[in-house]
């Protein structure tokens, strides 16, 4: 490095090398120095913290994880403003749960078994998930070469490809998803003797 002033020699033994200085600062119990930094100082050495929206109404919480309540509040305000669709024989799926009903008579058995009825369960209607198309030509597109196109493949690859899509077009639903409509579901798809056992189960 090229420099006009001329760098002044400081041997390690002087006093203007370093001395002994007082330092004033937070300390997190782990013995980190934070300086006035003392919100990060708190924040390390705890390990709970309260609620930042309602301190005084939910439970402390981990410093590394979120308040529960507060979470299950806003998903409960999220259901209360879905829309409402009357339930025509769609797969359910219980909100914010992996419980799915293909049909009326599992959903009874449900509720048999956990003493509800359909109205308390919180149901939404399910869409159905397709395989996406596949496209030969996103597929191919680092060894197609330039200035060519799909069409530099070979043709028994581009009809195997269109055969592929037809399959999917016409395929039926893999799979099933949550989606974002709630399910008016009567609790008459349960049979009067049901209705009173779960009645009975629960004075029990
Ligand atoms: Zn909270």
């Amino acid at each position: 490095m090229s420099n006009n002033i001329e760098a002044k020699v400081i041997l390690m033994d002087s006093p203007e090398a370093a001395s002994i200085q007082t330092l004033t600062g937070w300390v997190d119990r782990h013995g980190r120095f934070w300086g006035d930094d003392e919100y990060q100082a708190r924040w390390c050495g705890a390990t709970h913290r309260k609620c930042k929206n309602k301190p005084d109404e939910h439970p402390i919480h981990s410093t590394h994880g979120y308040c529960e309540e507060c979470y299950r509040e806003s998903r409960q305000a999220k259901f209360a403003e879905m829309e409402r669709a009357v339930w025509a024989g769609e797969p359910l799926v219980i909100f914010d749960g992996d419980q799915y009903f293909f049909d009326a008579e599992s959903l009874a058995d449900y509720c048999r078994e956990n003493s509800v009825f359909p109205k308390e369960l919180q149901l939404l209607i399910c869409e159905a998930n397709y395989p996406s198309e596949f496209d030969i030509e996103q597929h191919c597109q680092e060894i197609i070469p330039d200035g060519g196109d799909c069409y530099s493949l070979p043709q028994e690859i581009l009809d195997a490809a269109d055969a592929l899509n037809k399959a999917i077009k016409e395929s039926s639903a893999v799979s099933w998803s949550g989606g974002d409509q709630v399910a008016i579901v009567s609790d008459d798809i349960l049979t009067d003797e049901q209705k009173a056992e779960i009645l009975a189960e629960r004075a029990a």
